[in-house]
Formats: structure tokens, sequence, C-alpha cells
């Protein structure tokens, strides 16, 4: 080879090599950010406090902690809200809802994170998992720890969220929550523990997956149906129905479900004891508000199971509904969601069965 071929090819290939992390970029997909608040945008007045208050960090804040993420994707951020998490509002769920159905319509949209607190995280990623109509990565993150605390956990749990997001291998499993370092599915997980950074657990159903510094490995798809095969739309959606939940105990009565009965719920969960029993008084009052078309659900105060039906309590004669494998505060979403149109008692119970 001739020195100056040899010089040209030499010079094409370092050119071709400069260009390569340009072209690398450019391949990056494209994330949104929507910020609601939570721990993860949490700050107290120390690093080493327990007290701290929720939703003080806003989204470019946020974005501008944790660089390493844009080597994964192309970011953008908006704030939806930045709250506590325990103070969620329907007005929050629509906003983001239609946000995030909006975003994944747009072409150059590939995904979407969502940062939220813990306390209702489970809530938030089954509510979504039921309305948003699309494939895409929708990965909801959070922290227990807040950001200006000493080993903060919310920069490496964003970070491995973005990294889920932007692997074409997360499409299609539902709407995901990820956590110090595990991939969970929204119908499957649930806070186990107030405070330990280890609180997330997903039961009955497992682990989507697993995800160490960004890098994925999936088990499973989606269990239940979600997303793109959901039947619930929030067209036309302004407010969502009233269900209360109440939580079964020794000598429990019936005033509180006639209480949320006359406060408008138009549905009752009720975090039963064991397989979803509770006293006779309570069955006998929930029966009476079934008869008048409140429907009235057990769900478990256990943390883990199945609640059958007609297995203590004849939920045939009764005319009620079995949770399945929904704990009660999933069990008040899809009923929320359920009570949008009128449907008979069949049909609730297929709902509680498929998703
Ligand atoms: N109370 C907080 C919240 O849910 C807890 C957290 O984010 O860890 O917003």
């Amino acid at each position: 080879m001739s020195r100056v071929l040899r010089r040209i090819l030499t010079v094409a290939l370092l050119g071709a090599l400069l260009a390569l992390p340009a072209a690398a970029a450019e391949e990056l997909p494209n994330l949104v950010v929507l910020a609601t608040g939570g721990t993860i945008a949490g700050a107290a007045g120390s690093d080493v406090q327990a007290g701290y208050t929720s939703g003080q960090v806003g989204v470019e804040q946020l974005l501008a902690a944790v660089p390493q993420a844009r080597k994964l994707a192309h970011l953008r951020g908006e704030q939806i809200s930045n709250i506590g998490s325990q103070d969620m509002t329907d007005d929050v769920w629509l906003k983001l809802a239609r946000r995030v159905n909006e975003l994944t319509a747009t072409p150059d949209v590939d995904g979407v994170v969502i940062t939220h607190g813990t306390d209702t995280i489970e809530e938030t990623a089954y509510f979504l998992n039921l309305v948003v109509r699309s494939r895409k990565p929708v990965v909801l993150t959070a922290a227990m720890r807040p950001s200006t605390a000493l080993s903060a956990d919310g920069p490496l749990n964003f970070y491995n969220a973005v990294g889920v997001a932007a692997d074409p291998d997360a499409a299609g499993r539902g709407v995901l929550v990820v956590i110090n370092d595990w991939i969970h599915g929204a119908s499957s997980l649930t806070k186990t523990n107030t405070t330990a950074v280890q609180t997330f657990l997903s039961p009955l159903r497992g682990l989507v997956g697993t995800v160490s510094y960004g890098d994925c490995e999936f088990y499973r798809g989606a269990v239940g149906k979600n997303t793109v095969d959901s039947e619930f739309s929030l067209d036309g959606v302004t407010a969502l129905p009233r269900v209360d939940i109440l939580m079964a105990h020794e000598g429990m009565d019936g005033a509180l479900i006639d209480a949320a009965v006359a406060a408008g719920a138009k549905g009752v969960v009720i975090a039963g004891v064991g397989n979803g029993n509770m006293t006779k008084a309570a069955v006998e009052t929930l029966a009476k508000h079934a008869q008048k078309g409140v429907v009235c659900v057990r769900s478990s105060r256990v943390a883990t199971g199945r609640v059958g039906r007609n297995v203590e309590i004849d939920d045939d004669k009764l005319g009620l509904i079995a949770s399945d494998d929904l704990n009660p505060q999933k069990a008040r979403v899809l009923l929320r969601l359920a009570l949008l149109k009128p449907r008979p008692a069949a049909e609730l119970q297929r709902l509680f069965l498929e998703y």
C-alpha cells in the first residue's frame, strides 16, 4: 500500500472514530421526565436528620443532579406537581395520565420517566397501567431518602429508571416501577417497610426484572391486562367516582360502612382479615348496600395472597366482589375506573380477575 493511500485510510478511519460518539449520541432515545414530587425531590436541614419535606426540588435540579443519565438518553423535564405523594389527588392523576398519553403518542418521544413519592407510587403506577394507551416504556421511580441525605438513593434510582426506559426491551411490559435495582410491574409491587430503602416487593407475581447501573435484565412480561389492552379510557372523564377503603378488625360494626355510603361512596373496598373476611355485622351492612347498587369489594389487610370468591362468605348470594390478588389500594383504583359506567356484578368480578 502506498504511503499516500495509507495516509488517506488513516485519516478516514480517524474521522470515522471521531464521528462515532456524535452518531451514537444521536441514536440515544428521547425520554421525557415528568416530576410529581416525593422524597426523591425532598430536602432536609442536614444530611443526617430523619425529618424532611417532600417535593422541594424541581425537575431541572433533579436532572442536573444526575448528569450521567444523559449518556443513556436525551432527557427533558416537565413539572407536573411537586407534592408528597400522600397528597396525591385525582386532578394530578388525570393531568399526569393525559400528559403521558400525549407524549407517548408523539413519534419523537421514546418513553417517559416519572418521579414520584413512595407512599402512593403503587396506586399511581397501577392507575397509569390501566389508562395509558402505549406500549412505550413508562417508568416510575422514587426514593426513600431525601435528595440532601447522606447516601441518598434517588440519584441511582433515577439513573436506573432512565436505563430501563431507554431499553427497547422494556416496551410492552406495562407500566414499570424501578427502585433499589429492581424492576416491578405496576400491578404487583407494594410498599412493605415504612423507612427501609429496600421497601418494595412484588410478592405474588414476582419481579419484571433487575437493573444494575442502567443495565437491564428482564425476567417476565406484564401480568394482567394493561395499557393498550385495557378497556378503560379517560376520554371525557373529569372526575372519578368515590370509593372508600375500610379496614376490618375484631368487633367491626357497620357504622363506618354506612358513613362511607352516606358520604357519597359508589364503591367500598374492605381490607378484610385473612381471605377477605369480616364480622357478620360488617357482611350484613355490605350486603345491604350492595343490594342498593353500591359495589362492595372484599380485599385483604394481609400483605400477600389472593382473595377468592365464596370461600367463607357467600359472594354469589350477597352480591359481593372478591379482589383476587389486588391489595385494597389497587382494588380501589380498579373499582373507580370500573364505576365510570354501569356494569353488572359478573362483569365487575371479571375485571378483578383480568387486571
Ligand atoms: N411521603 C413521601 C412521599 O410519598 C415518601 C417518599 O417519597 O418516600 O412523597
